[in-house]
């Protein structure tokens, strides 16, 4: 890769258009004094992307376009293009030729082209490490800043070998990943301080949490209290139900039946209260009967008298006997007489006015007969036809007479059977009365104490029922505070017979538990369900995990940041000794070369630095004093160390002016060769040679140009005869600089 032209239009002094072709290893530029020659160089600095105006002699970016002058005008944009040829590909593009163009405007915008493309400084800048080219680089070597170097301080010219070693992508690397841990850090920072910033929100919130998780153990006990105390509830509320209503059942039908019994004995009483039906039938019967004992007693005697006349007309059939009067007998007439008195005498003592009248009537018929009787007879004269059928009939009004006389002992017998009955059945009755009478006082007592226990029973009705209600009213309660599951107690094995064999007060005391329990779950929970709580605890330790993670992950970053920043440094450490161990070898060379004889060398040097620890500096934040420093930084720095032939000068300070130029050129010589850039450009480095050094220093020059393109700016015959390309650079009155490709004996003239 190779430099192969330079274009430079508005720049500076080049108010025009000129180019330099670059076609040698060596190319000269010379020129009277202010005739532009160093802003070539500056044109090089500024079109490979310079941002330091001060680099280019500039205080604004005006400065670097022409001003004008009296006979020319002031332009309004300067532009610089560098054309590379890249047939070697040195740079990593596919182009034979590299353009680098950089043009500026008066207003200070600036803009960059890559083969005739608009790209970004950063491109550009990236394009030219790649081939270890830099706007501020060690390959451009102004006017006066040979020594640059060597008044440095020892960092600062640490800094620049290692910028010349090619070192600085280690730095640039390990500033990005300082950066990087920077970055890092804050991060880790800013985690951290999340952390701490949710650690006392998550502190509250696991006591919510363990709250809730206690409530949640409290519910579950509630819950199995409930289920034991609801099971045992409904086996109770369901048994004492049946039972109640069954004995409330009862006691109704008892009661009724009692109404009924006492209905019925009252009635019975009632009955013996009135005149009997049997007693009026006994008294009939009684009348009825002695009316006809004395009927039977009459046709009795009738009979006799009957039987009397039947014997006596026997007697007079068989003796003639003369009858001329109507014979009663007197027993018949005594017979009627007492008999009427009898039963008048019964009839006297009655008021029974049937029975008088039935007494009346028979009486009646009996006189009447009697009459008959009396009337009715003839005298019988012998036994005649007539009395012969007098005794018939005699003989069969007697035999009639039996027969109305059995009859009428049949009936008396059907009477006195009658009345016995009556007589059994009236004793009967009053043995009921009585029976009733106490039946009905029984059923009384009897119906009032079924009341009385009715009314007990309703009552425990009464009150079963609150505790029915009370029941489903539990079921209520705990199915708010224990959710649907209350509804399991239903699958409790609990027996029965245990459940309602146990004191109700059990149950009491159990209930007072569940109340207790209730109070405590409420005061705990204060009525919510706790989900919220749990959610955002959940969500708070995830996000302080993720915080944990996330600084793991940080640290860990920041340990391979770290890391990588060692083994850089340690990368740097060791090109670095390596790059100074070679530059030494050509520095001595060179040096030797140029003083003929004497040593010099670059030797590393620790510059122990105070440093203020990161402690000291937060304590000066919060306004406390700083402790003295107690750490020391280490800081390798580099010293040149000369030794010059024939003299004890040791130390650069003790170099005459030229001594130092000579020493200066040894080491960007040695620098150079070491890590050759692909061009060097050497403004007016040998401005302080004499002629003997100018020689020795063609010398090098010519060494160093095997390496890298030389573009040199000089006064110098010596170097001048050395280049393969002059170009002559002029100053008319137009203050405009020109170009010109001259000859060697040209140049030496011009550069006069
Ligand atoms: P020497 O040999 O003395 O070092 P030189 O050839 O290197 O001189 P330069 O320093 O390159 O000269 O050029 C300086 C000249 O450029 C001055 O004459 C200055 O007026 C001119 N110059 C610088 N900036 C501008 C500008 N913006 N417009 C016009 N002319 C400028």
């Amino acid at each position: 890769m190779r430099v192969k032209s330079l274009e430079i239009s508005g720049f500076k002094s080049f108010a025009k258009k000129s180019t330099f072709e670059f076609g040698a290893d060596i190319s000269a530029i010379v020129g009277p004094n202010g005739s532009g020659k160093s802003n070539v160089a500056e044109a090089l600095r500024f079109v490979l992307g310079e941002q330091s105006l001060k680099s280019m002699r500039g205080k604004r970016t005006e400065d670097l376009i022409f001003n004008g002058s009296k006979s020319a005008e002031r332009q309004n944009r300067a532009k610089v293009t560098i054309n590379f040829d890249n047939r070697d590909r040195t740079f990593p593009v596919d182009f034979d030729e590299v353009s680098i163009a950089r043009e500026i405007h008066r207003d200070a915008s600036s803009e960059y082209f890559l083969n005739g493309s608009s790209v970004r400084l950063k491109d550009v800048i990236e394009l030219l490490a790649s081939v270890h080219i830099g706007a501020s680089g060690h390959h451009i070597i102004s006017q006066g800043e040979a020594d640059r170097i060597l008044n440095s301080s020892a960092k600062d010219r640490r800094a620049m070998i290692e910028d010349a070693l090619g070192l600085k992508i280690y730095h640039w690397k390990i500033l990005e990943s300082e950066k990087k841990l920077l970055k890092t850090e804050e991060n880790m920072r800013q985690s951290e301080s999340l952390r701490r910033e949710i650690a006392p929100h998550i502190k509250f919130l696991k006591k919510q949490v363990e709250k809730v998780e206690q409530a949640r153990t409290l519910r579950d006990e509630l819950g199995a209290m409930y289920g034991d105390y609801l099971k045992r509830e409904e086996t109770y509320i369901k048994h004492t139900r049946e039972k109640l209503h069954g004995e409330k059942e009862t006691l109704e039908r008892e009661l009724h039946v009692a109404n009924e019994a006492l209905a019925h004995a009252d009635s019975l009483r009632g009955v013996q209260t009135k005149e009997s039906a049997e007693v009026a039938e006994l008294v009939r019967v009684r009348a009825e009967t002695g009316a006809v004992r004395r009927e039977r007693d009459d046709l009795g005697r009738k009979i006799g008298r009957l039987e009397g006349m039947i014997e006596y007309e026997e007697r007079r059939m068989n003796a003639p006997v003369e009858q001329h009067e109507k014979v009663v007998s007197a027993e018949e007439a005594e017979n009627l007489a007492q008999n009427l008195y009898d039963e008048l005498g019964y009839a006297e003592g009655s008021e029974d006015y049937l029975y008088i009248k039935g007494v009346v009537s028979a009486m009646r018929g009996k006189v009447g007969k009697f009459l008959e009787h009396i009337r009715g007879e003839q005298g019988a004269q012998g036994p005649s036809e007539a009395a012969l059928k007098a005794l018939d009939d005699l003989r069969n009004e007697h035999k009639t007479l039996l027969g109305s006389q059995q009859n009428l002992e049949d009936l008396i017998m059907g009477f006195e059977k009658k009345m016995r009955e009556l007589e059994a059945m009236l004793e009967q009755k009053r043995t009921e009365t009585t029976d009733a009478e106490r039946a009905s006082f029984e059923f009384r007592a009897k119906k009032q104490e079924i009341t009385l226990r009715l009314g007990m029973v309703r009552e425990h009705i009464e009150n079963f029922a609150r505790d029915e209600v009370a029941f489903r009213e539990e079921l209520r309660e705990g199915g708010i505070l224990v959710g649907r599951s209350i509804l399991d107690y239903v699958n409790m094995a609990i027996e029965e017979e245990q459940a309602l064999a146990e004191p109700r007060a059990e149950q009491e005391s159990r209930r007072k538990k569940i109340e207790r329990t209730k109070i405590r779950l409420e005061d705990i929970m204060g009525g919510g369900s706790g989900e919220d709580i749990m959610k955002e605890y959940e969500e708070a330790v995830e996000r302080d995990a993720f915080l944990a993670r996330e600084l793991e992950d940080l640290k860990t970053s920041a340990e391979s940041l770290r890391d990588l920043m060692r083994g850089l440094e340690d990368e740097l450490g060791a090109q670095f000794k390596d790059g100074i161990k070679k530059i030494n070898k050509q520095f001595g060379e060179f040096f030797a070369l140029m003083f003929g004889g004497g040593t010099a060398s670059l030797e590393v040097a620790i510059e122990k630095k105070k440093k203020k620890s990161d402690t000291d500096i937060e304590r000066m934040l919060e306004g406390g004093e700083a402790m003295e420093a107690q750490e020391e930084e280490q800081e390798e720095g580099i010293e040149v160390a000369v030794s010059l032939p024939h003299k004890k000068i040791r130390g650069l300070q003790m170099l005459s002016g030229g001594e130092r130029a000579l020493t200066s050129i040894a080491l960007i010589f040695a620098v150079s060769q070491v890590n050759p850039p692909p061009f060097l450009v050497l403004d007016e480095t040998d401005a302080a040679l004499d002629e003997a050094n100018s020689k020795k220093y063609g010398d090098m020059v010519a060494t160093l140009a095997k390496y890298s393109q030389l573009i040199v700016i000089t006064h110098n015959r010596e170097t001048m005869s050395r280049a393969g390309i002059i170009y002559g650079v002029t100053m008319g009155s137009d203050a405009i600089s020109k170009l010109l490709s001259i000859k060697f004996e040209e140049a030496e003239a011009l550069a006069k």
